[in-house]
């Protein structure tokens, strides 16, 4: 195949368009460099480390517009800890997990264990969602609020199951992108390297009191948790603006830039109307274009963060996805495990609207090249 080069006028200023790690702001990256770069290679158990972990709990607090009661709390290990962490430290007896991709499957998973009832699984196809449905004895229902591997969100609203049952959202593509009310579930968790603009390595959750009371009950059970996922470990430090082991330092140098940037712009509101017009032009354009069509059918259930474009036989979607890369832009190839003929381009707050415009001007060029 011979190499297309795009005209430089359709390119757009950033090539990053990947789902994780995403697209990192430049003034984030200088500020590491420049201001940030005095608390590099110092102690985390010193005042300037805790302040900052202090200033990103209360960032993330101002984001999510915390209600009384509600906390931040933190842990090293990302969200794949958390879903062990939940596991051993906020799962009473039974977990309901809905299941629409490959992430709420991994929760699924985690949740199956030796000292738990086995999860009532509730599985919908690629491209569509579940809701989910009180049943008795559940304590925990749990499912992602955008569904990263497909592009499928699904809203955030309270369970009326048993008394005390807690709704726990994996918000790892959501959070920072997609406004909702945290006061519709009790735990909301993500990893900071999507739309929060950050590195990975660590994970932060916001707890409401109900699950905060449940993480002390279990830990004063006698249930056997080991200490780097006890979550009640992770309250206790959190509480101290500190971490039990180490953290990564540049990790939270930009996610505090990012929350600063996110938060003087206007907060939820702002960024969910920014990742909603990135996302808007590739679906419309996906709509009025003979060989595209969005891959998730009904449109109240597309993401506003994750945007997955089918193509018919005629283009070669992975041939699309190799060409944009030799060109610098990078990460548009879909989820490995979906196996579908399809673009994935993440539409995260710190995607500028105009280059994802200028992506789809250069998708068309490489699809016109290839048909020659
Ligand atoms: C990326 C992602 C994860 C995994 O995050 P890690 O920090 O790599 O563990 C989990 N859930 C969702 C919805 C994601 O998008």
């Amino acid at each position: 195949m011979a190499h297309i080069t795009l005209p430089r006028e359709i390119l757009p200023a950033d090539g990053r368009f990947g789902c994780g790690p995403s697209k990192i702001r430049a003034e984030q990256l200088a500020s590491l460099a420049g201001p940030g770069s005095v608390l590099m290679g110092t102690s985390h158990r010193q005042a300037p480390i805790k302040s900052l972990v202090g200033q990103v709990r209360a960032g993330l607090s101002d984001l999510l517009r915390l209600p009384e009661g509600y906390e931040i709390i933190a842990g090293n290990g990302g969200s794949t800890a958390f879903w062990d962490a939940a596991a051993f430290g906020l799962v009473d007896t039974r977990a309901q997990a809905l299941v629409f991709g490959e992430f709420g499957g991994k929760f699924a998973a985690a949740a199956k264990t030796p000292w738990l009832e086995a999860p009532d699984v509730r599985k919908a196809d690629a491209g569509s969602r579940v809701a989910a449905e009180p049943v008795e004895g559940v304590d925990v229902y749990a499912w992602p609020h955008n569904e990263t591997s497909t592009g499928v969100s699904a809203p955030v609203e309270r369970v009326a199951g048993d008394e005390g049952a807690l709704t726990v959202i994996d918000a790892t593509s959501a959070a920072g992108g997609i406004n909702f009310s945290v006061s519709q579930c009790d735990v909301y968790y993500f990893a900071p390297q999507k739309n929060l603009g950050s590195d990975g390595g660590l994970w932060f959750a916001a707890v409401s009191p109900a699950a905060i009371e449940r993480i002390e009950r279990i830990a004063a059970s006698g249930r056997y948790i080991p200490e780097f996922l006890s979550l009640k470990n992770a309250l206790d430090n959190s509480r101290l603006n500190q971490t039990l082991n180490t953290p990564a330092v540049a990790t939270l140098h930009l996610l505090d830039k990012q929350l600063e940037w996110i938060n003087d712009n206007g907060g939820l509101g702002w960024a969910s109307a920014r990742t909603r017009e990135s996302s808007s032009a590739l679906y419309e354009w996906a709509d009025s274009t003979a060989y595209a069509t969005p891959f998730v059918a009904d449109p109240a259930h597309r993401s506003p963060v994750v945007a997955t474009i089918d193509f018919d036989d005629t283009v070669e979607a992975a041939a699309v996805a190799a060409s944009l890369r030799s060109n610098g832009i990078v990460d548009t190839e879909p989820y490995r495990k979906l196996g579908r003929n399809q673009l994935r381009v993440a539409t995260f707050v710190s995607i500028e609207p105009d280059d994802v415009r200028q992506l789809i001007r250069c998708i068309e060029y490489t699809v016109d090249a290839l048909k020659g």
